[in-house]
Protein backbone atom coordinates (compact mmCIF):
# COMPACT_ATOMS: atom_id res chain seq x y z
CA UNK A 1 0.00 0.00 0.00
CA UNK A 2 1.25 3.68 -0.69
CA UNK A 3 0.82 5.63 2.03
CA UNK A 4 -0.95 9.19 1.31
CA UNK A 5 1.11 11.16 -0.58
CA UNK A 6 2.05 15.44 0.07
CA UNK A 7 -1.55 16.31 0.56
CA UNK A 8 -1.29 19.66 2.34
CA UNK A 9 -4.61 19.70 3.46
CA UNK A 10 -5.67 16.34 5.37
CA UNK A 11 -4.85 15.62 8.45
CA UNK A 12 -2.21 12.25 9.83
CA UNK A 13 -3.80 9.35 9.78
CA UNK A 14 -3.55 9.21 13.37
CA UNK A 15 -5.61 12.40 13.93
CA UNK A 16 -8.03 10.93 11.12
CA UNK A 17 -8.11 7.94 13.61
CA UNK A 18 -8.91 10.05 16.88
CA UNK A 19 -11.88 12.53 14.50
CA UNK A 20 -13.61 9.15 13.44
CA UNK A 21 -13.38 7.67 16.70
CA UNK A 22 -14.74 10.51 18.60
CA UNK A 23 -17.06 10.73 15.91
CA UNK A 24 -18.37 7.09 16.17
CA UNK A 25 -19.09 8.02 19.94
CA UNK A 26 -20.97 10.38 18.67
CA UNK A 27 -22.84 9.23 16.32
CA UNK A 28 -24.04 6.57 18.64
CA UNK A 29 -24.71 8.64 21.26
CA UNK A 30 -27.64 9.67 18.71
CA UNK A 31 -28.28 6.64 17.78
CA UNK A 32 -28.77 5.18 21.34
CA UNK A 33 -29.69 7.69 23.79
CA UNK A 34 -33.26 8.83 22.89
CA UNK A 35 -33.21 12.61 23.76
CA UNK A 36 -35.96 13.38 26.22
CA UNK A 37 -37.57 15.62 24.02
CA UNK A 38 -37.95 15.44 19.71
CA UNK A 39 -36.06 18.75 19.53
CA UNK A 40 -34.82 21.73 21.12
CA UNK A 41 -37.38 24.07 20.81
CA UNK A 42 -35.02 26.79 19.24
CA UNK A 43 -36.22 29.01 16.71
CA UNK A 44 -34.33 29.07 13.27
CA UNK A 45 -32.85 32.32 13.63
CA UNK A 46 -31.78 30.88 17.14
CA UNK A 47 -29.99 28.43 15.64
CA UNK A 48 -28.74 29.79 12.46
CA UNK A 49 -26.96 32.05 14.79
CA UNK A 50 -24.54 29.18 16.39
CA UNK A 51 -22.95 29.10 12.98
CA UNK A 52 -19.93 30.25 11.27
CA UNK A 53 -21.47 33.77 9.70
CA UNK A 54 -18.50 33.80 7.39
CA UNK A 55 -16.63 31.15 5.61
CA UNK A 56 -13.09 31.36 7.80
CA UNK A 57 -9.69 31.15 5.60
CA UNK A 58 -7.94 29.12 7.73
CA UNK A 59 -9.03 26.04 9.72
CA UNK A 60 -9.07 24.72 13.11
CA UNK A 61 -7.49 21.61 15.17
CA UNK A 62 -9.71 18.98 14.40
CA UNK A 63 -10.15 17.98 17.91
CA UNK A 64 -13.22 21.18 17.20
CA UNK A 65 -15.30 18.62 15.23
CA UNK A 66 -16.39 17.05 18.33
CA UNK A 67 -17.19 19.97 20.01
CA UNK A 68 -19.00 21.07 16.76
CA UNK A 69 -21.36 18.16 16.95
CA UNK A 70 -21.60 18.07 20.75
CA UNK A 71 -22.50 21.70 21.38
CA UNK A 72 -24.09 22.72 17.45
CA UNK A 73 -25.19 19.62 15.57
CA UNK A 74 -26.48 16.85 18.34
CA UNK A 75 -28.86 18.71 20.51
CA UNK A 76 -30.98 20.41 17.28
CA UNK A 77 -31.23 17.58 15.24
CA UNK A 78 -34.81 16.57 14.68
CA UNK A 79 -35.02 13.24 16.92
CA UNK A 80 -36.85 10.45 14.16
CA UNK A 81 -36.37 8.12 17.07
CA UNK A 82 -38.38 9.36 19.32
CA UNK A 83 -41.39 8.13 20.59
CA UNK A 84 -43.74 10.48 20.70
CA UNK A 85 -42.00 11.32 16.77
CA UNK A 86 -44.99 11.06 14.31
CA UNK A 87 -43.80 13.58 12.11
CA UNK A 88 -42.61 13.30 8.01
CA UNK A 89 -42.52 9.75 6.30
CA UNK A 90 -38.81 9.68 6.82
CA UNK A 91 -37.53 7.22 9.70
CA UNK A 92 -34.47 7.66 11.10
CA UNK A 93 -31.70 5.86 9.41
CA UNK A 94 -31.14 2.32 10.55
CA UNK A 95 -27.13 1.51 11.55
CA UNK A 96 -26.56 -0.80 8.47
CA UNK A 97 -27.58 2.59 6.40
CA UNK A 98 -24.99 4.71 8.26
CA UNK A 99 -22.43 2.01 7.56
CA UNK A 100 -22.94 2.28 3.88
CA UNK A 101 -23.29 5.85 4.32
CA UNK A 102 -19.68 6.30 6.05
CA UNK A 103 -18.41 3.69 2.92
CA UNK A 104 -19.84 5.63 0.38
CA UNK A 105 -18.78 9.18 1.40
CA UNK A 106 -15.37 8.03 2.58
CA UNK A 107 -15.14 6.58 -0.87
CA UNK A 108 -17.20 8.72 -3.76
CA UNK A 109 -18.50 5.35 -4.90
CA UNK A 110 -20.12 6.60 -8.26
CA UNK A 111 -22.67 4.71 -9.91
CA UNK A 112 -22.47 6.70 -13.35
CA UNK A 113 -20.22 3.81 -15.75
CA UNK A 114 -18.55 0.98 -14.98
CA UNK A 115 -15.45 1.91 -15.33
CA UNK A 116 -15.82 4.99 -12.97
CA UNK A 117 -16.96 2.65 -9.73
CA UNK A 118 -17.00 -1.28 -10.20
CA UNK A 119 -18.21 -2.31 -7.39
CA UNK A 120 -21.11 -0.09 -6.82
CA UNK A 121 -22.24 -0.76 -10.54
CA UNK A 122 -22.00 -4.11 -9.34
CA UNK A 123 -24.29 -3.81 -6.05
CA UNK A 124 -26.60 -1.71 -8.14
CA UNK A 125 -27.27 -4.10 -10.80
CA UNK A 126 -27.51 -6.89 -8.10
CA UNK A 127 -30.14 -4.73 -5.72
CA UNK A 128 -32.18 -3.57 -8.85
CA UNK A 129 -32.75 -7.36 -9.91
CA UNK A 130 -33.74 -7.97 -6.33
CA UNK A 131 -36.27 -5.50 -6.43
CA UNK A 132 -37.53 -6.04 -9.72
CA UNK A 133 -38.03 -9.90 -8.28
CA UNK A 134 -39.50 -8.39 -4.90
CA UNK A 135 -42.07 -7.08 -7.37
CA UNK A 136 -42.74 -9.38 -9.73
CA UNK A 137 -41.60 -7.95 -12.60
CA UNK A 138 -39.83 -9.35 -15.61
CA UNK A 139 -36.48 -9.20 -16.78
CA UNK A 140 -37.13 -6.86 -19.63
CA UNK A 141 -38.40 -4.45 -16.51
CA UNK A 142 -36.14 -1.81 -15.61
CA UNK A 143 -35.60 -0.79 -12.30
CA UNK A 144 -33.45 2.26 -11.71
CA UNK A 145 -32.37 4.46 -8.59
CA UNK A 146 -32.91 8.06 -8.64
CA UNK A 147 -32.09 10.40 -5.98
CA UNK A 148 -36.09 10.50 -4.98
CA UNK A 149 -39.81 10.23 -5.52
CA UNK A 150 -39.92 13.74 -7.45
CA UNK A 151 -37.45 12.57 -9.70
CA UNK A 152 -38.31 9.19 -10.50
CA UNK A 153 -42.34 11.10 -11.23
CA UNK A 154 -40.03 13.14 -13.54
CA UNK A 155 -38.43 10.44 -15.59
CA UNK A 156 -41.62 8.96 -15.36
CA UNK A 157 -43.76 11.82 -16.89
CA UNK A 158 -41.16 11.71 -20.00
CA UNK A 159 -41.42 8.41 -20.81
CA UNK A 160 -44.70 8.83 -20.84
CA UNK A 161 -44.52 11.69 -23.16
CA UNK A 162 -42.02 10.66 -25.44
CA UNK A 163 -43.60 7.28 -26.11
CA UNK A 164 -46.65 9.28 -26.89
CA UNK A 165 -45.04 11.90 -29.36
CA UNK A 166 -43.42 8.65 -31.08
CA UNK A 167 -46.78 7.16 -31.42
CA UNK A 168 -48.59 10.86 -32.28
CA UNK A 169 -45.54 11.91 -34.92
CA UNK A 170 -47.96 14.64 -36.17
CA UNK A 171 -49.43 15.51 -33.00
CA UNK A 172 -48.14 17.90 -30.11
CA UNK A 173 -48.14 16.12 -26.72
CA UNK A 174 -49.26 19.72 -25.18
CA UNK A 175 -52.94 18.44 -27.05
CA UNK A 176 -52.62 15.45 -24.80
CA UNK A 177 -53.81 15.72 -20.87
CA UNK A 178 -52.19 14.34 -17.88
CA UNK A 179 -55.06 12.86 -15.40
CA UNK A 180 -53.85 12.59 -11.89
CA UNK A 181 -55.53 11.61 -8.57
CA UNK A 182 -56.47 14.25 -6.07
CA UNK A 183 -54.39 13.17 -3.15
CA UNK A 184 -51.02 13.35 -5.24
CA UNK A 185 -48.15 14.72 -4.13
CA UNK A 186 -47.24 18.34 -5.66
CA UNK A 187 -44.07 16.34 -7.36
CA UNK A 188 -46.47 14.92 -10.10
CA UNK A 189 -48.27 18.23 -11.02
CA UNK A 190 -44.49 20.28 -10.95
CA UNK A 191 -42.96 17.21 -12.98
CA UNK A 192 -45.89 17.61 -15.66
CA UNK A 193 -45.39 21.40 -15.65
CA UNK A 194 -40.88 21.02 -16.03
CA UNK A 195 -41.94 18.62 -18.72
CA UNK A 196 -44.12 21.51 -20.85
CA UNK A 197 -47.56 20.10 -19.83
CA UNK A 198 -49.60 23.06 -20.10
CA UNK A 199 -51.42 23.70 -16.22
CA UNK A 200 -55.08 23.30 -17.46
CA UNK A 201 -53.90 20.15 -19.16
CA UNK A 202 -53.16 18.51 -15.97
CA UNK A 203 -56.38 17.24 -14.54
CA UNK A 204 -57.02 16.25 -10.75
CA UNK A 205 -59.80 13.27 -10.39
CA UNK A 206 -61.68 13.20 -7.95
CA UNK A 207 -61.18 11.21 -4.63
CA UNK A 208 -63.69 9.46 -2.65
CA UNK A 209 -63.48 9.97 1.30
CA UNK A 210 -60.65 7.70 2.46
CA UNK A 211 -58.97 9.34 -0.05
CA UNK A 212 -58.70 6.91 -3.17
CA UNK A 213 -59.18 7.94 -6.74
CA UNK A 214 -62.77 7.14 -7.79
CA UNK A 215 -62.95 5.08 -10.58
CA UNK A 216 -66.08 6.66 -12.20
CA UNK A 217 -64.51 10.05 -11.59
CA UNK A 218 -61.35 9.17 -14.08
CA UNK A 219 -64.12 7.35 -16.82
CA UNK A 220 -65.90 10.48 -17.34
CA UNK A 221 -62.56 12.21 -17.76
CA UNK A 222 -61.42 9.97 -19.95
CA UNK A 223 -64.71 9.56 -22.34
CA UNK A 224 -65.24 13.78 -21.64
CA UNK A 225 -61.45 13.94 -23.20
CA UNK A 226 -61.73 11.39 -26.18
CA UNK A 227 -65.11 13.12 -27.16
CA UNK A 228 -63.10 15.72 -27.63
CA UNK A 229 -60.74 14.38 -29.79
CA UNK A 230 -57.95 14.44 -27.49
CA UNK A 231 -56.24 12.07 -25.59
CA UNK A 232 -54.68 11.34 -22.27
CA UNK A 233 -50.66 10.60 -22.41
CA UNK A 234 -50.93 9.46 -18.82
CA UNK A 235 -53.10 8.75 -15.22
CA UNK A 236 -51.02 9.10 -12.28
CA UNK A 237 -52.32 7.37 -9.29
CA UNK A 238 -50.99 6.38 -5.36
CA UNK A 239 -50.19 3.19 -3.64
CA UNK A 240 -50.13 5.07 -0.33
CA UNK A 241 -51.34 8.82 -0.91
CA UNK A 242 -49.08 11.30 1.03
CA UNK A 243 -52.14 12.69 3.36
CA UNK A 244 -53.25 9.62 4.52
CA UNK A 245 -51.97 6.56 2.84
CA UNK A 246 -54.60 5.73 0.63
CA UNK A 247 -54.11 2.68 -2.04
CA UNK A 248 -55.43 2.88 -5.31
CA UNK A 249 -57.45 0.54 -7.08
CA UNK A 250 -54.53 0.14 -9.31
CA UNK A 251 -56.07 -2.92 -11.06
CA UNK A 252 -59.08 -1.41 -12.39
CA UNK A 253 -57.60 2.27 -13.15
CA UNK A 254 -55.03 0.40 -15.28
CA UNK A 255 -57.70 -0.72 -17.28
CA UNK A 256 -59.21 1.98 -17.69
CA UNK A 257 -55.69 3.99 -18.64
CA UNK A 258 -54.32 1.17 -20.70
CA UNK A 259 -58.01 1.16 -22.60
CA UNK A 260 -57.54 4.71 -23.38
CA UNK A 261 -54.07 4.24 -24.76
CA UNK A 262 -52.77 6.26 -21.62
CA UNK A 263 -49.19 5.46 -19.56
CA UNK A 264 -50.08 4.72 -15.73
CA UNK A 265 -47.73 5.91 -13.52
CA UNK A 266 -47.97 4.88 -9.81
CA UNK A 267 -46.49 6.33 -6.81
CA UNK A 268 -45.84 3.74 -4.63
CA UNK A 269 -43.10 6.13 -2.88
CA UNK A 270 -44.26 5.52 0.40
CA UNK A 271 -46.59 2.55 -0.13
CA UNK A 272 -44.28 0.34 -2.05
CA UNK A 273 -43.09 -0.76 1.34
CA UNK A 274 -46.07 -3.20 1.65
CA UNK A 275 -44.46 -5.51 -0.75
CA UNK A 276 -42.73 -6.58 1.92
CA UNK A 277 -45.57 -7.94 4.58
CA UNK A 278 -47.56 -10.77 2.53
CA UNK A 279 -51.16 -9.55 4.24
CA UNK A 280 -50.09 -5.81 2.80
CA UNK A 281 -49.50 -7.19 -0.33
CA UNK A 282 -52.61 -6.92 -1.94
CA UNK A 283 -52.96 -3.15 -1.57
CA UNK A 284 -50.13 -3.17 -4.66
CA UNK A 285 -52.15 -5.83 -6.55
CA UNK A 286 -51.81 -4.58 -10.55
CA UNK A 287 -49.01 -2.66 -9.88
CA UNK A 288 -46.71 -5.10 -11.62
CA UNK A 289 -49.39 -3.89 -14.98
CA UNK A 290 -48.15 -0.08 -14.70
CA UNK A 291 -45.99 0.84 -17.17
CA UNK A 292 -44.11 2.74 -14.44
CA UNK A 293 -43.94 3.31 -10.84
CA UNK A 294 -41.82 4.76 -8.10
CA UNK A 295 -40.75 3.55 -4.65
CA UNK A 296 -38.68 4.96 -2.16
CA UNK A 297 -36.36 3.10 0.25
CA UNK A 298 -35.29 5.98 2.02
CA UNK A 299 -39.18 5.76 3.65
CA UNK A 300 -40.17 2.65 4.93
CA UNK A 301 -36.92 0.57 4.50
CA UNK A 302 -35.42 2.95 7.27
CA UNK A 303 -32.00 3.71 5.35
CA UNK A 304 -31.05 7.14 4.96
CA UNK A 305 -31.96 9.82 1.55
CA UNK A 306 -31.48 9.49 -1.19
CA UNK A 307 -32.43 5.91 -2.17
CA UNK A 308 -35.01 5.91 -4.59
CA UNK A 309 -36.05 3.61 -7.07
CA UNK A 310 -38.05 3.85 -10.77
CA UNK A 311 -39.46 0.92 -12.35
CA UNK A 312 -40.61 1.28 -15.57
CA UNK A 313 -42.44 -1.83 -17.48
CA UNK A 314 -40.97 -1.96 -20.99
CA UNK A 315 -36.74 -0.73 -21.16
CA UNK A 316 -36.76 0.34 -24.15
CA UNK A 317 -39.18 3.61 -22.91
CA UNK A 318 -36.61 4.50 -20.84
CA UNK A 319 -33.65 4.14 -22.90
CA UNK A 320 -35.92 6.21 -25.74
CA UNK A 321 -36.64 8.63 -23.29
CA UNK A 322 -33.03 9.45 -22.17
CA UNK A 323 -29.88 7.92 -23.53
CA UNK A 324 -30.32 10.10 -27.17
CA UNK A 325 -28.61 12.73 -26.08
CA UNK A 326 -25.24 10.88 -24.82
CA UNK A 327 -24.55 10.71 -28.34
CA UNK A 328 -22.49 14.00 -27.48
CA UNK A 329 -21.32 12.67 -24.29
CA UNK A 330 -17.64 11.28 -25.72
CA UNK A 331 -16.21 12.53 -22.05
CA UNK A 332 -18.03 9.46 -20.40
CA UNK A 333 -18.79 7.12 -23.33
CA UNK A 334 -17.35 7.66 -26.47
CA UNK A 335 -19.80 5.81 -28.98
CA UNK A 336 -17.86 7.46 -31.81
CA UNK A 337 -15.37 5.52 -34.73
CA UNK A 338 -16.87 2.06 -33.06
CA UNK A 339 -17.63 0.56 -35.94
CA UNK A 340 -18.09 -3.17 -35.76
CA UNK A 341 -17.39 -2.79 -31.59
CA UNK A 342 -20.39 -4.30 -29.57
CA UNK A 343 -22.60 -0.35 -29.05
CA UNK A 344 -24.81 -1.96 -26.45
CA UNK A 345 -23.45 -0.28 -23.83
CA UNK A 346 -26.04 -0.01 -21.16
CA UNK A 347 -24.25 2.16 -18.68
CA UNK A 348 -26.35 3.52 -15.43
CA UNK A 349 -25.89 6.60 -17.01
CA UNK A 350 -28.24 5.84 -20.20
CA UNK A 351 -31.23 4.99 -17.37
CA UNK A 352 -31.38 8.17 -15.55
CA UNK A 353 -31.77 12.08 -15.51
CA UNK A 354 -28.77 11.80 -13.08
CA UNK A 355 -25.24 11.46 -13.99
CA UNK A 356 -23.39 12.00 -10.57
CA UNK A 357 -25.61 9.67 -8.03
CA UNK A 358 -24.37 8.16 -4.73
CA UNK A 359 -24.28 4.01 -4.58
CA UNK A 360 -27.60 4.34 -2.64
CA UNK A 361 -27.85 0.57 -3.30
CA UNK A 362 -25.41 0.19 -1.01
CA UNK A 363 -27.89 1.18 2.08
CA UNK A 364 -30.55 -1.86 0.79
CA UNK A 365 -27.29 -4.43 0.22
CA UNK A 366 -26.07 -3.41 3.74
CA UNK A 367 -29.55 -3.77 5.22
CA UNK A 368 -30.36 -6.72 4.28
CA UNK A 369 -27.07 -8.42 4.43
CA UNK A 370 -27.62 -7.49 8.67
CA UNK A 371 -30.75 -7.74 9.16
CA UNK A 372 -32.35 -9.94 6.16
CA UNK A 373 -35.31 -8.81 4.08
CA UNK A 374 -37.71 -10.12 6.45
CA UNK A 375 -36.51 -7.07 9.07
CA UNK A 376 -38.34 -4.91 6.95
CA UNK A 377 -41.56 -7.04 6.96
CA UNK A 378 -41.43 -6.51 10.70
CA UNK A 379 -40.77 -3.06 10.51
CA UNK A 380 -43.51 -2.65 8.48
CA UNK A 381 -45.86 -4.76 9.99
CA UNK A 382 -45.32 -2.97 13.38
CA UNK A 383 -45.54 0.54 12.48
CA UNK A 384 -48.95 -0.35 10.54
CA UNK A 385 -50.08 -2.02 13.59
CA UNK A 386 -49.74 0.78 15.81
CA UNK A 387 -51.55 3.44 13.02
CA UNK A 388 -54.49 0.98 13.89
CA UNK A 389 -54.31 1.10 17.43
CA UNK A 390 -53.85 4.78 17.17
CA UNK A 391 -56.93 5.16 14.70
CA UNK A 392 -59.19 2.64 17.59
CA UNK A 393 -58.61 4.78 20.32
CA UNK A 394 -59.04 8.10 18.54
CA UNK A 395 -62.58 6.34 17.51
CA UNK A 396 -63.16 5.69 21.07
CA UNK A 397 -62.14 9.03 22.45
CA UNK A 398 -64.91 11.79 22.39
CA UNK A 399 -62.03 14.55 21.64
CA UNK A 400 -61.15 13.90 18.95
CA UNK A 401 -62.29 12.60 15.36
CA UNK A 402 -60.81 10.37 13.25
CA UNK A 403 -61.02 10.98 9.24
CA UNK A 404 -60.69 6.83 8.31
CA UNK A 405 -59.24 3.63 9.30
CA UNK A 406 -55.65 3.56 8.10
CA UNK A 407 -54.38 1.19 5.88
CA UNK A 408 -51.00 1.72 6.38
CA UNK A 409 -48.92 3.39 9.05
CA UNK A 410 -50.81 6.95 8.61
CA UNK A 411 -53.56 8.08 10.79
CA UNK A 412 -55.42 11.28 10.20
CA UNK A 413 -57.83 13.04 13.41
CA UNK A 414 -58.60 15.94 15.01
CA UNK A 415 -59.46 17.72 18.27
CA UNK A 416 -62.74 18.56 18.57
CA UNK A 417 -63.35 22.21 19.40
CA UNK A 418 -65.66 23.90 20.20
CA UNK A 419 -64.05 26.96 18.48
CA UNK A 420 -66.28 28.46 15.34
CA UNK A 421 -63.04 27.94 13.27
CA UNK A 422 -62.20 24.17 13.93
CA UNK A 423 -59.54 24.10 10.45
CA UNK A 424 -57.90 27.05 11.81
CA UNK A 425 -57.89 25.89 15.72
CA UNK A 426 -56.60 22.42 14.88
CA UNK A 427 -54.01 24.48 12.50
CA UNK A 428 -52.61 26.55 15.43
CA UNK A 429 -52.63 23.58 17.50
CA UNK A 430 -50.45 21.20 15.18
CA UNK A 431 -48.28 24.68 15.26
CA UNK A 432 -48.29 25.15 18.68
CA UNK A 433 -47.29 21.27 19.06
CA UNK A 434 -44.74 21.32 16.21
CA UNK A 435 -43.08 24.53 18.18
CA UNK A 436 -43.14 23.20 22.01
CA UNK A 437 -41.03 19.89 22.10
CA UNK A 438 -42.87 17.30 23.85
CA UNK A 439 -44.23 15.45 20.62
CA UNK A 440 -44.08 15.41 17.23
CA UNK A 441 -46.23 15.17 13.98
CA UNK A 442 -47.62 17.25 10.95
CA UNK A 443 -51.10 18.03 9.33
CA UNK A 444 -52.57 17.60 6.08
CA UNK A 445 -56.01 19.40 4.50
CA UNK A 446 -57.69 16.34 2.89
CA UNK A 447 -61.44 17.65 1.31
CA UNK A 448 -60.88 21.27 2.61
CA UNK A 449 -60.68 20.04 6.19
CA UNK A 450 -57.62 20.35 8.11
CA UNK A 451 -56.28 16.79 9.90
CA UNK A 452 -53.56 16.33 12.54
CA UNK A 453 -51.36 13.81 10.62
CA UNK A 454 -49.49 11.32 12.75
CA UNK A 455 -47.58 8.81 10.96
CA UNK A 456 -45.82 5.61 12.37
CA UNK A 457 -41.83 5.28 11.52
CA UNK A 458 -40.35 5.16 15.16
CA UNK A 459 -38.74 2.11 16.67
CA UNK A 460 -39.17 3.14 20.39
CA UNK A 461 -42.99 4.30 19.59
CA UNK A 462 -45.07 1.66 21.71
CA UNK A 463 -48.87 1.55 22.71
CA UNK A 464 -48.48 3.59 25.85
CA UNK A 465 -46.84 6.37 24.11
CA UNK A 466 -50.54 6.08 21.68
CA UNK A 467 -52.23 7.53 25.18
CA UNK A 468 -49.47 10.13 25.77
CA UNK A 469 -49.46 11.81 22.37
CA UNK A 470 -53.67 12.03 22.57
CA UNK A 471 -53.27 13.55 26.37
CA UNK A 472 -50.43 15.81 25.03
CA UNK A 473 -52.72 17.09 22.31
CA UNK A 474 -55.65 17.81 24.44
CA UNK A 475 -53.33 18.97 27.03
CA UNK A 476 -52.41 21.90 23.95
CA UNK A 477 -55.47 21.86 22.93
CA UNK A 478 -57.00 22.97 26.40
CA UNK A 479 -53.71 25.52 26.45
CA UNK A 480 -55.06 27.22 23.07
CA UNK A 481 -58.18 27.34 23.95
CA UNK A 482 -57.49 29.41 27.03
CA UNK A 483 -54.79 31.29 25.66
CA UNK A 484 -54.70 31.60 21.87
CA UNK A 485 -52.48 34.28 21.57
CA UNK A 486 -50.06 35.10 21.55
CA UNK A 487 -48.59 32.14 19.80
CA UNK A 488 -44.50 31.51 20.15
CA UNK A 489 -43.12 33.14 17.33
CA UNK A 490 -41.96 30.05 14.52
CA UNK A 491 -42.12 29.78 11.30
CA UNK A 492 -44.99 26.98 10.62
CA UNK A 493 -44.51 23.66 8.98
CA UNK A 494 -46.96 21.77 7.10
CA UNK A 495 -46.80 18.71 5.48
CA UNK A 496 -44.20 18.80 2.66
CA UNK A 497 -43.51 14.82 1.98
C1 LIG B 1 -42.39 11.24 -0.32
C2 LIG B 1 -43.30 11.18 -1.45
C3 LIG B 1 -42.98 11.76 -2.67
C4 LIG B 1 -41.71 12.56 -2.87
O1 LIG B 1 -40.60 11.73 -2.81
P1 LIG B 1 -39.15 12.34 -2.48
O2 LIG B 1 -38.31 11.11 -2.35
O3 LIG B 1 -39.29 13.11 -1.20
O4 LIG B 1 -38.77 13.22 -3.62
C5 LIG B 1 -43.86 11.62 -3.72
N1 LIG B 1 -45.01 10.94 -3.57
C6 LIG B 1 -45.37 10.38 -2.41
C7 LIG B 1 -46.67 9.65 -2.30
C8 LIG B 1 -44.54 10.47 -1.31
O5 LIG B 1 -44.89 9.90 -0.15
Amino acid sequence: MNAIGPDPVEISRDDGKALLLGLVDDVLDLVYDSPDVTHSGRSRAQVESLLLETMPSTGVDHRNLSLFVRSVFAPHVRSYRHPLHFGHQRPAPSLASTAADMLNAATNTTVSVYEAGPISVALEATVQRWMRELFGLPATASATFTNGGSESTLTALLCARERWQRANPDNDFRTGFILIGAECHYCVERSARVLGFPVERVCKIATNDRGQTCLGALEIAVERIARSGSSVVAVVVNAGSTAVAAFDDIAAIGAVAHATGAWLHVDATHGGAAVFVPELRDRLDGIECADSFAWDPHKLMWVSPPCACLFVRCRKDLHLALSQDLDHASYIVDRTDRDGLDLDVNESLEWTLACTRQCSALKVYLSVLLYGADATALRVRRVCALALELARNVARDDRFDLLCHPEFNIVCFRFLTKDDRPDTFNRRLRDRIAVHSTCYLTGASVHGVYWLRAQFTSEATTSTHLHLLLDEIAREASALSTHPFPHPATEPQHADD
